[in-house]
């Protein structure tokens, strides 16, 4: 490998450790700093933050990857070494064509709109937050065009998230899953059986984090290499060799707590099987949003609302919990596993309406982008949407366009990777059933080694060597479609309510 490389790929693992540092503090900030330390961490962030962009934006990897693409150069690299050369230049064009006073005014833009945010949500008034919007919006067809995609700043967002992706092909695969999912959700709610997750009342906390350090052990987290904590948004970070995940508990919503934390445990199994050997390059790193999605869904949906799955895990919850789960039959609690039930709100819904409310939100960034749609007249476009996809209308805009936090960070085009994950995991499920016919068999024995090997080889030893598209197509031999999603989605909710 040239002197070249080697050089490039350690000033990648300085900004790469650097950025861990930056993780790790953001981690600790959510889950124990205490209360009037806020002022400190938010320098030491600060100081972090610019240390970070020094090290990403280092004008020697400009000089290096210059060097390294040269033809004759490029030529003789591996494979894995041109995968990093050209990821690197994409990350590297992202830090360096932004101006600094872009970045800071992009910055001081994502802390004053969330206050916004939080603050409207609170009084529910979302005149209060347009402005905020209207800049972000502003802000982000200026970054668009620095970046060379002037004439498609929504293409550039989704792009940031899910590379290779955009705004015309999600549409279409989103039209056709629109298609199959609102006759069955109308079979659905025609049934006369309906889920009572509300059988499920008074499960003790410390017998819930048992349970649920059981189950996500089981599944394959190594907790030497990563941690659960509490928090009061469930997320997971860190990569490679550390991983934190947080949930939250509550009595009487024992199910949320454990698929919460079972969803975390997806992306951190993503993130713990990255290749450690390439840590710090981009083949050591995860292949955008709707794969990392695709893994935390695979794991909480397919596997853990699966029969196979509580045929093991039962008897050991009704050991923990004998009072709560007393006159709970076996049926009543896979039907609450399984509960299907209409929701305005996105986080509390379940795996079949998620992806109406996030048709709903593409939607909207698509037309806000298109200037078909108008910041003022976002709630009134959003209620009508909720009322023709989810049969509900808001009765006010916090249930309603002010719900999510991600437009004040100005995130736009993330909603998608959502529902993109929910595709692709089901695709993965189908293939890997198809290469392994027995797989539920193993996990009805607590094992659950066959489908994360599987997972490890196919998906997480990739990093980033292909985009989502890319992956599923060498993995599955067919192209990302809504129709594996709509086939498990027929499959494992129809013999439950189509009675
Ligand atoms: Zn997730």
């Amino acid at each position: 490998m040239p002197d070249s490389y080697v050089q490039l790929v350690l000033l990648l693992k300085r900004a790469h450790v650097l950025g861990t540092v930056s993780g790790l503090l953001g981690w600790d900030e959510q889950v124990f700093l205490p209360a009037d330390s806020a002022d400190l961490r938010a320098e030491q962030l600060a100081l972090l933050a610019e240390l970070d962009h020094e090290a990403s934006a280092h004008p020697e990897i400009g000089r290096l990857l210059t060097e390294l693409e040269q033809p004759a150069i490029q030529g003789g690299l591996d494979a894995a070494a041109q995968v990093v050369v050209r990821a690197a230049r994409r990350d590297y064009d992202r830090v360096t064509k932004l101006p600094a006073a872009f970045v800071a005014e992009k910055a001081r833009l994502c802390s004053a709109a969330y206050h916004a945010w939080a603050d409207a949500r609170t009084r529910s008034d979302f005149a209060a937050y347009a402005p905020f919007l209207e800049q972000h919006l502003a802000l982000t067809r200026r970054e668009a065009t620095y970046l060379g995609w002037g004439e498609r700043p929504y293409d550039y967002a989704i792009d940031q998230h899910d590379p290779g992706m955009d705004a015309a092909r999600i549409g279409a695969l989103f039209a056709e899953l629109k298609q199959g999912l609102l006759p069955l959700v109308q079979q659905i709610a025609a049934s006369p059986v309906r889920a009572n997750p509300a059988l499920l009342r008074g499960f003790p906390l410390a017998q819930q984090e048992v349970f649920l350090r059981e189950v996500t052990a089981g599944l394959g987290f190594n907790y030497r290499r990563g941690r659960i904590d509490v928090s009061l948004h469930p997320f997971c970070s860190g990569s490679g060799e550390d991983i934190r995940m947080t949930t939250r508990f509550d009595p009487d919503s024992p199910l949320d707590s454990l698929f919460g934390s079972i969803h975390e445990t997806g992306h951190g199994l993503y993130e713990q099987g990255l290749p450690l050997e390439h840590q710090g390059t981009p083949l050591g790193e995860n292949a955008g949003m709707a794969v990392h999605e695709s893994q935390s869904r695979l794991w909480e949906n397919q596997v853990a609302r699966g029969r196979a799955f509580w045929r093991h895990f039962e008897p050991r919850f009704r050991a923990l919990f004998p009072g709560p789960l007393a006159g709970v039959s076996s049926e009543e609690l896979y039907l609450a596993v399984n509960a299907v039930e209409p929701t305005l709100i996105r986080v509390e819904s379940d795996e079949i309406h998620y992806n109406l409310h996030i048709l709903l939100r593409f939607d909207i960034e698509r037309r806000l982008f298109s200037g078909e749609l108008a910041v003022a007249d976002l709630p009134a476009a959003w209620n009508s949407l909720s009322q023709e996809l989810l049969g509900l209308t808001p009765a006010n805009d916090r249930e309603g366009v002010l719900q999510d936090v991600h437009w004040s960070g100005g995130a736009f085009g993330y909603f998608p990777s959502y529902c993109l994950g929910n595709m692709m995991a089901a695709q993965l499920w189908t293939q890997v059933r198809s290469e392994h016919p027995a797989l539920e068999e193993d996990f009805a024995r607590g094992d659950f080694s066959r489908l994360l090997g599987w997972l490890r080889t196919r998906i997480h030893a990739q990093g980033r060597r292909l985009d989502a598209r890319a992956l599923v197509r060498e993995v599955t031999g067919t192209e990302l479609s809504p129709q594996p999603l709509l086939a498990y989605l027929r499959e494992r909710y129809l013999p439950l309510y189509a009675k």
